[in-house]
C-alpha cells in the first residue's frame, strides 16, 4: 500500500507541474499583448494614448495578481512548513479568520458558533488559520449572491472537533473521493490546491477531516483533532 501511495503522489505531483507550467502560461499571453500595445502606441502617438496604457496596465495588474495567487498557494502546498504547535484560543483564532470575510458579499453571513469548553487547543495557530481560510473561501464560492456559513467549534475526551457547514450548492457525491486531490476544481479560475493543502495541514495534526451533506442543504466540512 506504501508504495502505491508514493506512486500515487509523484503522479500527483507531476500533474500539478504540468498544471502549475499552464496557468502561469495563461496571464503571460495578456500582459505581453498590452505591453506591446502600450509600447506601440507610446511611438505612434495620439489622442488616445492615455486610455490606452490605463486599460493596458490594469491588464497587466490584474493578470500579475493572478499569477501571485497561483505562485503563493503553490510554495505553501510545495514547502513543508515546520509544525509549531502552541496552546491556542482556537474560538479567537475562527474569529481572525471570520472578520476577513466581513461584509466581502451584502448576502452572505459568516459567523462563529463556539461550544467549547477547553481555554486552549495544542495547535499551529498559522496552519489552522489557513485551513479556515480555505474552507470558508470555498464556503462563500459555493454560496454565490447569499448564504450563510459557521464555523462550529466543539470538544470532547477526544479531541477538538472543527466544523464548516454553508449553504450552497453542496458536492455531489461522485466528487467526493477527488475533492482533497490536488488538481482537482470544478471552477474555471480555480487550482485545486487547496482542499489537498487543507488535508494536508490537518493530517500534520493527527486529524481527520471528511465532508457530510449539510442540511437541509450545502456542504459541511469536519475536522477532529485528537486531544494532545
Ligand atoms: P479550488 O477552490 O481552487 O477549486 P479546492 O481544493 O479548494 O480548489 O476545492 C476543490 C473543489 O471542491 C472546488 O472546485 C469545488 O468544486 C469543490 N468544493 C470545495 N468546497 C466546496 C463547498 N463548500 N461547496 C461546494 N463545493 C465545494
Ligand atoms: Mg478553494
Amino acid at each position: 500500500i506504501t508504495d502505491q501511495l508514493a506512486d500515487q503522489r509523484r503522479a500527483a505531483w507531476s500533474d500539478i507541474a504540468r498544471r502549475i507550467a499552464h496557468e502561469i502560461k495563461n496571464p503571460l499571453t495578456p500582459i505581453r499583448l498590452s505591453a506591446e500595445r502600450i509600447a506601440r502606441r507610446l511611438r505612434a502617438g495620439g489622442p488616445d494614448l492615455p486610455e490606452t496604457i490605463e486599460r493596458g496596465t490594469k491588464v497587466i495588474v490584474d493578470e500579475v495578481g493572478v499569477l501571485k495567487s497561483l505562485v503563493d498557494e503553490f510554495s505553501r502546498f510545495a514547502r513543508l512548513p515546520e509544525m509549531k504547535p502552541e496552546p491556542v484560543d482556537l474560538a479567537a483564532l475562527a474569529a481572525s479568520a471570520v472578520r476577513l470575510f466581513e461584509g466581502v458579499r451584502d448576502g452572505i453571513d459568516v459567523r462563529v458558533d463556539s461550544r467549547l469548553s477547553r481555554d486552549r487547543v495544542l495547535l499551529d495557530p498559522e496552519q489552522i488559520k489557513r485551513v479556515l481560510i480555505n474552507l470558508i473561501d470555498n464556503a462563500l464560492e459555493a454560496c454565490g449572491p447569499a448564504g450563510q456559513i459557521v464555523v462550529r467549534l466543539s470538544d470532547g475526551p477526544g479531541g477538538v472537533t472543527i466544523e464548516v457547514a454553508d449553504t450552497g450548492r453542496g458536492i455531489p457525491l461522485r466528487d467526493r473521493e477527488k475533492l482533497f486531490l490536488p488538481d482537482f476544481t470544478t471552477k474555471g479560475r480555480g487550482t485545486g490546491l487547496g482542499l489537498a493543502i487543507v488535508s494536508r495541514i490537518v493530517a500534520d495534526h493527527n486529524g481527520t477531516i471528511r465532508v457530510e451533506d449539510n442540511r437541509p442543504r450545502g456542504a459541511r466540512f469536519i475536522i477532529e483533532l485528537p486531544a494532545a
